[in-house]
């Protein structure tokens, strides 16, 4: 691969180098580089990991992989919805491996997924050399704008049930879905009834990210909850996701009964993932 500092051969073997932040590296063994290309955004790659099978890399950073990918858009999807009582228009920001959008189909109540991606050849890559997150997406319920989320939300006012912010880190063009102002637009765009939700990052390395996006989201919403999930390739395994409600009450023993077939998320963890250990419910005062 030209030009990337984060993919080194040694001794005859690849090797991945994910740099989080500057405090902690974590190496990845490759098979093989499947996908490589500058976009006016970031660097796009699909590698071959030996452990977690086909991998977006994006500037460097592992985002989602084809053995630990479902545990994270199963999370990120199925519980807010399971929380709506009657989900039809969602959007997605981010989310370009469009395995959040995937999800999303499973649920036949659901007339329209908008997807706003800032990087075309994210979702391009994705849908051809990472079919087992990205499942070759083709429903026609799913529209894909290619755009800032930023700008694209500020323009909308009441108009969805659920808004899902799959991010990459605080860092390149992702840095403005960590503000205030953007959730703020969120709750505008939100119908009356709405809710949305957020990756929060690791409540181990990134405590005060996931301080601020809670506070940020608390100031906002009249129900806020952070829930947590085990996905092994983020920094600490350990990671968070941070709900907004505008009107209902984040219950899960209330919410929905749906029958999706799923690899990870069910009952029992829908009502289980909103149990906090102990360090975190003080670092947000739980
Ligand atoms: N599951 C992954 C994780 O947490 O590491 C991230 C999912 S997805 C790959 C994140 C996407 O957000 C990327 O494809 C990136 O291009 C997109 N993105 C970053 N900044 C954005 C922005 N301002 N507007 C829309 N999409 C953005």
């Amino acid at each position: 691969m030209k030009d990337v500092n984060w993919i080194e051969n040694k001794d005859g073997s690849l090797w991945l180098t994910e740099d989080d932040r500057g405090n902690l590296q974590i190496r990845y063994r490759l098979k093989d580089i499947l996908f490589s290309e500058q976009s006016p955004f970031q660097h796009v790659a699909i590698v071959d990991t030996a452990d977690f099978g086909r991998t977006l890399v994006l500037d460097g950073v592992v985002q989602t992989t084809a053995i630990d990918g479902h545990i994270y858009n199963e999370m990120i999807t199925h519980v807010p919805i399971h929380l709506h009582p009657n989900p039809k228009k969602v959007l997605i920001i981010g989310g370009g491996d469009c395995g959040a959008a995937r999800e999303l189909t499973k649920y036949e109540g659901i007339e329209q997924i908008d997807m706003v991606e800032i990087d075309e050849l994210v979702v391009k890559a994705c849908k051809t050399h990472l079919p087992e997150v990205s499942g070759n997406l083709s429903d026609p319920r799913v529209h894909f704008i290619f755009d800032d989320g930023v700008k694209f939300v500020k323009e909308k006012e009441n108009e969805y049930d659920c808004i899902i912010v799959d991010s990459s880190d605080p860092v390149g063009p992702a840095e403005v879905l960590f503000e205030y102002d953007f959730y703020a637009s969120l709750k505008r765009a939100l119908k009356e009834d709405g809710l949305m939700v957020c990756q929060s990052q690791s409540p181990i390395f990134h405590q005060s990210i996931l301080k601020q996006t809670v506070t940020h989201i608390r100031n906002l919403f009249p129900d806020s909850k952070t829930y947590t999930a085990v996905v092994p390739t983020y920094p600490g395994g350990l990671w968070s996701f941070t709900i907004g409600s505008k009107k209902y009450p984040i219950d899960p023993k209330a919410a929905r009964k749906e029958n999706v077939k799923t690899k990870y998320f069910n009952r029992k963890i829908l009502e289980s993932c909103f149990i906090l250990p102990e360090f975190m419910k003080e670092l947000l005062n739980e």
